[in-house]
């Protein structure tokens, strides 16, 4: 760990406060809960973990802010995006610092997750300048219509352990802008992240009650009784498609309006006319960027048979040739899995598929002692019957099997329950407008192994979710729309 000392480490978790962010005060929790580091296993920090009973306090405090939040300029909520978007900037180094020490990560990824994250504020602060409506005349005229758009009403908000500083940004940032109130409940497993985060909000001006944090080891316990409120009147959550649906359900009772984020299986699809250096250098970015803990990873390498031989060989002597360790350390590029059930179900698709005839190329084993760690692996002639092309892997595992049309790819491709998003690579540009337009995801990757950008709608169809975050789609999720009729 060349560059990061002890001293630093302790410097940025000693600066992270560790109660819980209630109508602008830290509180304590009704216990703590403790924070590991994934590489070490150890303790990295006690925080807060709130009682379901502190959950509806945050939910009080929102309640109370929100009709003031809603009235305030535009250009104020902006400003205060803008403000925290710089402060994130100026401060990237301890966010990205604090990010690697719970989730894992390495520290240039997590450098990169700030700048993607810090984006979210920046271009919703641009976003609350531009809520407009319209104003029209009826067909048969005399009537005038007119459309104004209105914060929806105070938020919840449920996030991942996976991208602990950008689902957050990607949800507080639109819900400022469009002038609703929020509560945050961050992963058990990475809530340093967003403690921060919360304190810097304050740092940029924001008011009192108009975010909340609530850390909790009692997800389900908390959250139901904030969703069943009739003061609620929006989620919105990134993670697994089956708490996905339960969130839906309880949202049922209160008619929520409903953002979901949920689970992923990506196919990743070379044609034979594809540019293998570009192919291998997207698969690379697309399989191993977090650990392969995306929701965006590829799940699924659907090959041409005419090109599989040559790119999985070069596939698994760039994932072989990748270093592991610690995020902290210089030269790593693949840190741990979160925790020691991510290994274990990621050695158990492994050998599942091993077991049904696929030939690992490289990996397949976990490595070292201590941590949670496994080794990059490339597998071919996996049966598409196994397992990890039904399941997000979730993981640095990259599944190979292969195709001999175009039809049989497409088809392969879309032989899921998911849909987040695809990835293809051609030299053909009618191929890539014919296989875009028939895949059935929220995005495609089209000869790029990352799609994830702020100015473009992120989300899935399918059981991949409801709903698009960034983009101009992103702050219609926390508006509703009125329509006014004027009679002349
Ligand atoms: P998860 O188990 O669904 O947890 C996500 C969040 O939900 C956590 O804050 C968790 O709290 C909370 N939670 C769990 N059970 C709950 C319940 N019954 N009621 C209320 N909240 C509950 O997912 P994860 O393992 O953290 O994240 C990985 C999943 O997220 C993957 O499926 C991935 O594809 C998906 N994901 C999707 C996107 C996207 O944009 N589509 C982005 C990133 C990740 P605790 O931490 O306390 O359990």
């Amino acid at each position: 760990m060349a560059g990061i000392t002890a001293a630093r480490i302790s410097e940025v978790l000693s600066g992270v406060r560790t109660g819980l962010f209630i109508g602008g005060e830290w509180v304590a929790g009704a216990g703590t809960l403790a924070v590991e580091d994934p590489s070490t296993g150890e303790v990295l920090a006690e925080v807060a973990d709130a009682s379901p009973a502190q959950g509806l306090l945050a939910l009080d405090a929102a309640v109370a802010a929100q009709k003031d939040w809603a009235a305030t300029d535009p250009r104020v909520r902006g400003e205060i995006l803008r403000k925290a978007f710089e402060l994130l900037t100026q401060r990237a180094e301890d966010f990205a610092l604090l990010m690697t020490l719970e989730m894992g990560k390495p520290l240039p990824e997590a450098r990169g997750e700030v700048t993607y994250g810090a984006e979210f504020f920046r271009w919703f602060s641009e976003e609350a300048v531009r809520i407009a409506g319209r104003y029209a005349t009826a067909p048969s005229g005399g009537t005038r219509l007119l459309t104004m758009k209105q914060p929806v009403g105070p938020v919840f908000a449920i996030t991942p352990w996976n991208f602990p500083l950008a689902m957050g940004t990607r949800k507080i940032g639109p819900a400022l802008a469009a002038g609703c109130t929020i509560v945050v409940k961050p992963a058990e497993l990475t809530p340093l992240t967003t403690l921060a985060l919360v304190d810097l909000l304050t740092e940029a001006g924001l008011p009192a009650g108009v975010v909340n944090v609530v850390t909790t080891s009692k997800a389900a316990a908390l959250s139901e009784p904030i969703i069943r409120d009739p003061r609620l009147r929006k989620i919105t959550f990134t993670g697994s498609t089956p708490v996905g649906r339960t969130l839906i359900e309880q949202s049922a009772q209160q008619v929520l309006k409903v953002s979901m984020e949920l689970g992923g299986n990506a196919p990743f699809v070379v044609f034979e006319d594809a540019n293998l250096d570009r192919a291998v250098d997207g698969a690379i970015l697309a399989k191993m960027r977090n650990i392969g803990e995306a929701c965006t990873a590829a799940n699924r390498f659907i090959v041409h048979e005419s090109v599989a031989q040559e790119f999985g060989a070069r596939l698994a002597q760039r994932m072989g040739d990748m270093v592991v360790g610690r995020g902290i350390e210089d030269d790593v590029q693949v840190g741990p899995l979160i925790n020691a059930a991510a290994v274990q179900k990621v050695s158990s698709l492994v050998a599942d598929a091993v077991d049904h005839g696929a030939k690992v190329l490289t990996g397949g084993r976990t490595v070292g002692d201590r941590g949670y760690f496994y080794a990059p692996t490339v597998l071919t002639e996996v049966p598409r019957t196994a397992g990890m092309f039904s399941q997000e892997i979730f993981g640095p595992v990259a599944p190979i099997t292969t195709f001999a049309t175009d039809a049989e790819g497409i088809e392969l491709a879309n032989d899921t329950e998911f849909g987040l998003v695809a990835y293809a690579f051609t030299e053909s540009l009618t191929r890539a407008l014919t296989v875009a337009e028939r895949l059935e995801t929220g995005m495609v990757g089209i000869n790029q192994g990352i799609v994830s950008n702020p100015a473009a709608p992120f989300g899935g169809v399918k059981a991949s979710g409801i709903g698009r975050e960034g983009g101009l789609e992103g702050i219609e999720e926390y508006l509703e729309t009125k329509y006014v009729g004027i009679a002349l």
